[in-house]
């Protein structure tokens, strides 16, 4: 007789091949703006329908020997390696937090009281991991992606709220070894007046009252091909257009700081918001997503606009900051965080492997997209996260 949670890793490996198959898809056919639900896949070389024995995860490329059935074309190792990867990760990921004792709060709990929470993390994964490869290739990150994530991850709120988790959940309340993002009522105050805020912000962009940043396309010198990447740095007025970004961000801010004050503390706690007499535990959680959401986007993006002041180029892309809103949503503020800071570290060995010490030494860098490494840091987060809070705040434990 095996136990429920390593029944759960077994099935979630396989089930991870083929959320990887699925993947596939969304890598080939997100960038390009097509649907990822029909037509059923193709040979991209005949266009002839796959049998559906050769959609099988990894096991398919392998007796087709990578080569198309009919028209024998070579078939990318990136299907089977995306299809892998992702089954490996999934079954790993789940692996950790119930055997390991690196994340004692899933081990207590157990799959059976914890699996709305390792649904939305094993989603945000599978997000991160079609994100690597097309930011990989491409320099972008659809939105749609990310926009996923994010959305998913209210589904912790509403797991406390139809109490799949809950009291069961153990030490749910605290931040420490928490199961999900949670915050106080100050921070929930502080997340819903942002988040108004950022209403406000998008209805001024759409009406036009705030100008769109690097809206219009930069004019290139003589010979310079429109598809290198570097030339994202190529803009003529980088500051300029940061600072529309500066402005967007304002009535974020304004509106966050004055629903702290007023609701949350210092005013709120005297006349008696702050406070409230049961302990609203779902509004909490919501509040801890949302506050997630807004940090975790919101760093990158503050270290976007004085990165880009201070240098006079484009510093980090807008895809990374909803990359980092997604994990912040996910995985709470405090933890997104940690995996920006976390990232250049990544960043670093990436450049160092793809271009090779000797061209970084000679001063020879080229455009590295910076996607790849927040996911790989958030990744190391998710793991290692109480190890790392331990040797961060030691008086936490
Ligand atoms: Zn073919």
């Amino acid at each position: 007789m095996i136990s429920l949670d390593l029944f759960a890793v077994i099935l979630l490996g396989v089930w991870g091949c083929c959320v990887g198959s699925f993947l596939n898809v969304v890598i080939y056919r997100v960038p390009e703006g097509l649907s990822v639900v029909s037509p059923p896949s193709r040979c991209p070389t005949c266009e002839k329908k796959l049998k559906w024995f050769d959609n099988v995860p990894v096991l398919g490329w392998l007796w087709l020997r990578g080569k198309c059935r009919f028209c024998k074309a070579p078939i990318s190792g990136q299907y089977p390696l995306v299809e892998l990867t992702t089954g490996v990760l999934f079954a790993g990921l789940t692996w950790v937090y119930y055997f390991t004792g690196l994340r004692p709060v899933f081990a207590e709990t157990g799959v059976l009281w914890s699996w709305p929470v390792l649904a939305v993390h094993l989603c945000l994964l599978a997000c991160m991991i079609a994100a690597t490869v097309i930011d990989a290739k491409l320099y972008i990150i659809p939105l749609g992606i990310t926009w996923t994530a994010s959305v998913v991850a209210l589904f912790q709120p509403a797991a406390v709220l139809i109490g799949l988790v809950g009291e069961s959940a153990g030490n749910i309340g605290r931040w420490w070894g928490s199961l999900i993002p949670v915050t106080d009522m100050a921070g929930t105050y502080l997340a819903m007046g942002a988040g108004f805020g950022l209403l406000v912000s998008l209805l001024l962009l759409k009406t036009g009252a705030i100008p769109l940043s690097f809206a219009e396309e930069p004019e290139l010198p003589e010979g310079v091909d429109p598809d290198d990447p570097n030339l994202i740095l190529v803009h003529p007025h980088p500051r300029r257009e940061v600072m529309k970004e500066a402005l967007f961000l304002l009535p974020v801010v304004v509106f966050g700081g004055l629903a702290w004050w007023f609701m949350g503390q210092p005013f709120g706690k005297v006349v008696g918001l702050g406070a409230l007499p049961e302990d609203p535990l779902v509004l909490r959680s919501f509040g801890g997503v949302l506050l997630g959401y807004l940090v975790g986007g919101g760093v990158v993006w503050f270290i976007r606009i004085f990165g880009t002041l201070l240098f006079g180029k484009e510093a980090m892309g807008l895809g990374d900051v909803h990359l980092m809103a997604a994990v912040g949503a996910v995985i709470g503020w405090r933890d997104a965080t940690l995996a920006f800071f976390v990232a250049p570290f990544i960043g670093i060995l990436v450049v160092l492997v793809t271009t090779g010490v000797s061209a970084v030494l000679k001063g020879k860098t080229r455009v590295i997209p910076y996607g790849p490494s927040l996911c790989a840091a958030t990744l190391i987060v998710m793991v290692f996260r109480n190890e790392i809070w331990a040797y961060l705040m030691p008086g936490l434990g």
